[in-house]
């Protein structure tokens, strides 16, 4: 009954303190994670109806600097075929995604330094010259205030930036010693005080993830307070030092879904490409748990395989219009609308 009372608090103050989501997540079961996503999807309907946002996502490079140790295209994978779009590419996917009705394009890639300033601002701004009611998401990785502030001049509405999880020493084992925990929450910091929509998210059941770090996430979601958050469980690559680990929990991801609902009911939330890979209808299930957006695929069919972030990657082989055809098809089958709208933040 713990768990009840615990879900019943979070649904009424949308707040919890650190012990208490470490109790929620080591006693839940079954019957409290369904329990926690109906109240999680009287909220999601309170604020969205029944709509689901639809982002459009470009991956317009998978080189990489770094080296993550759970990411497919990390520097140290020498076993795939590297790729960058160029600028035509990028606005012809975007050319592509506003017929299809997009509103919001999301660039997507590794920590490239091709794409210095200079030429992220000239694809920013020709994007948003041309699609003026279109909002911009940027998902490139770790950058200096500077840069962020240059790329939103130019035009960018909103960035994404894991923090992948807000424990400084779990980090540590997910990371390079040359990425830190701390330039992490610095950039996430810069975003916010530049004026972005920023997102942040974490993998569910990463290598070394205890319920405490994951208590230590919902602290800081609910402290930071992001416009967006992107979870998804965590799925090895063979090509990454952590090949052999199991993949993370379905389960436990759709209960955290439904939980980060409840901490923050107008939250942007999607129901990611990891949750249908781990199961044929986990974007379905995501909504019923209280995610409210999904991200079909715009980039050219011939580069997709390669932007493999862990293994069995779905939706590699599909031309734009059946992603969106098939997630339109996935959500009236929940009685969900798929909208054509920019899906901004309430209130912003
Ligand atoms: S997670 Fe991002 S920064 Fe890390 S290796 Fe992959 S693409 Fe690069």
């Amino acid at each position: 009954m713990k768990v009840r009372s615990l879900i019943d608090q979070l649904d009424a103050d949308h707040n919890l303190n650190r012990s208490d989501y470490e109790l929620l997540l080591k006693e839940w079961d079954s019957s409290d994670a369904a329990y926690a996503a109906a109240k999680a999807v009287i909220w999601r309907q309170s604020y969205f109806s029944n709509k689901i946002y639809v982002r459009g996502l470009i991956e317009f490079t998978n080189i990489c600097r770094n080296d993550c140790y759970y990411c497919g295209i990390r520097k140290g994978n020498q076993e795939i075929v590297r790729y960058r779009l160029t600028e035509e590419q990028i606005m012809s996917c975007c050319r592509e995604g506003y017929e299809l009705g997009f509103r919001t394009f999301v660039l997507q890639g590794g920590e490239d330094a091709w794409f210095s300033d200079e030429r992220m601002c000239g694809i920013v701004s020709a994007i948003r010259r041309k699609y003026p009611d279109c909002a911009i998401t940027l998902s490139t990785g770790e950058r200096s205030r500077e840069s962020y502030q240059r790329l939103f001049d130019a035009g960018a509405d909103r960035y994404l930036l894991r923090h992948e999880t807000a424990d400084a020493e779990h980090y540590k084992k997910l990371h390079p010693p040359a990425l830190s925990w701390e330039h992490r929450m610095q950039c996430l910091q810069d975003l916010r005080e530049i004026g972005y929509q920023v997102g942040c998210g974490f993998m569910v059941g990463s290598p070394y993830q205890k319920p405490e770090h994951l208590a230590e996430d919902l602290c800081f979601i609910q402290e930071f307070r992001p416009e967006m958050c992107g979870i998804g469980p965590f799925i090895p690559h063979h090509q990454t030092p952590f090949a052999q680990e199991p993949a993370g929990s379905y389960e436990l991801t759709l209960f955290l879904l439904s939980i980060l609902r409840l901490i923050k009911p107008d939250l942007l939330l999607p129901s990611t490409t990891a949750l249908g890979t781990i199961n044929p209808r986990g974007r379905e299930m995501g909504i019923l748990a209280g995610a409210n957006v999904v991200m079909p695929n715009l980039s050219p069919t011939e580069v997709r395989k390669q932007y493999e972030l862990y293994d069995n990657k779905i939706c590699t082989g599909d031309e734009s219009a059946q992603c969106r055809d098939c997630l339109e098809t996935r959500m009236e089958s929940i009685g969900c609308e798929v909208v054509t709208d920019r899906g901004d933040a309430p209130g912003r």
